[in-house]
């Protein structure tokens, strides 16, 4: 089996194929210009993962919700779940750039972490 990945590690998104066993091992990999796209392929095909970027619900601020994103690649399995665990979570006011707004998001030991700040009202 083959798959076709767009490499999204640099702009240049170089055209990636892998050959993959019917065990899902990684046989091949052909089309990557770097090492990192070499890496970036087995990963996604192996345990792809993704970055999360949202919003998280604020009491007592000026704005309702402020910006936040994952800390890190979250196993793309898990995405739903952890947006459903996010959407369940509130933050109090003050909030400031960087707080941990959810921690361990899902067991993935990944926290989600404010990208703005909120002041209370
Ligand atoms: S394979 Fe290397 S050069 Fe090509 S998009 Fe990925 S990181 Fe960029």
């Amino acid at each position: 089996m083959t798959k076709n990945i767009t490499c999204v590690t640099c702009p240049m998104g170089c055209a990636i194929t892998v050959e993959l066993s019917d065990s899902g091992e990684v046989l091949s990999v052909k089309g990557n210009t770097c090492k990192r796209g070499e890496v970036y392929a087995v990963n996604e095909c192996t345990h792809p993962q993704r970055s999360l970027a949202t919003t998280v619900k604020v009491e007592g601020g000026i704005h309702n919700v402020v910006p936040c994103k994952s800390a890190g690649a979250l196993p793309k399995e898990k995405i739903f779940d952890c947006m459903e665990e996010i959407n369940k979570a509130c933050a109090k006011a003050p909030v400031a750039l960087g707080d941990v707004l959810v921690e361990n998001v899902c067991n993935t030991g990944i926290n989600i972490v404010a990208t703005n700040h909120c002041p209370a009202r």
